[in-house]
């Protein structure tokens, strides 16, 4: 997505076959320390495990649908799994259409924050496609004061219709989010609070433990 981009930025102007040698070479040889910014390239032992592509809210731009096809094909050649950026949770369905029409492998695809977007139809049908989708705004919305949680409510219809494609994170990126830095709620709650707000709404350990194990450790494995 451009706007997490400076003008300028090598990331605008390459494309196609440019961009997938770029990304096979740091998934398969080593990432560089320097993030291509060049003109020296050192690259370093640890290998990208996983790639993410971003859309904006609600369309792809022409720019978007080409990255995501230079991400199709590096999994093509490589197997890495594809973890993408669900703009306010919108824009899932062009997304998956896109891939379908490349032919990726659906069950190595993660669509992240589809949360944001609280719409159980909507989720059914992402879902139905065979995506994994990522679930991260469960303490938002206590933070902002609400009663209910439709991240939980969420979880609670679709997690027994589909144990094995949902994930959680907290996309917590901000210091004030940290307890270390005396902010609230701490990286510990989905584990500490939220695992037991499911476990009283009436999921099974069994179906948590997949949340939290069996899933990431599928999308997250190489396509052989
Ligand atoms: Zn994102």
């Amino acid at each position: 997505m451009s706007r997490c981009y400076v003008p300028g930025h090598w990331s605008r102007f390459y494309e196609g076959e440019e961009l997938v040698s770029l990304f096979v070479a740091e998934i398969e040889e080593g990432m560089d320390e320097y993030d291509y910014s060049g003109p020296v390239l050192r690259r370093s032992e640890s290998r990208a495990g996983i790639m993410k592509v971003a859309s904006s809210r609600d369309r792809l731009t022409s720019r978007e649908r080409e990255l995501f096809r230079v991400a199709a094909e590096v999994q093509k050649r490589t197997g890495c799994p594809i973890m993408t950026h669900l703009d306010e949770g919108t824009a899932g369905e062009e997304q998956i259409f896109l891939f379908q029409q490349e032919g990726v492998r659906l069950d190595r695809v993660m669509l992240c924050h589809a949360d944001r977007k609280p719409d159980v139809g909507y989720h059914r049908a992402l879902l139905s496609a065979g995506v994994t989708l990522e679930y991260d705004s469960a303490f938002r919305w206590e933070k902002q004061g609400r009663k209910d949680n439709p991240t939980l409510e969420l979880l609670g219809l679709l997690l027994p219709e589909y144990p094995g494609q949902l994930v959680l994170g907290m996309d917590a990126a901000r210091p004030a989010y940290w307890s270390s830095y005396g902010g609230g709620p701490g990286l510990e709650y989905l584990w500490k609070v939220f695992r037991e707000k499911m476990l009283e709404q009436g999921l099974t350990g069994k179906q948590v433990q997949a949340l939290f194990v069996e899933n990431p450790a599928r999308v997250l494995t190489f396509v052989r």
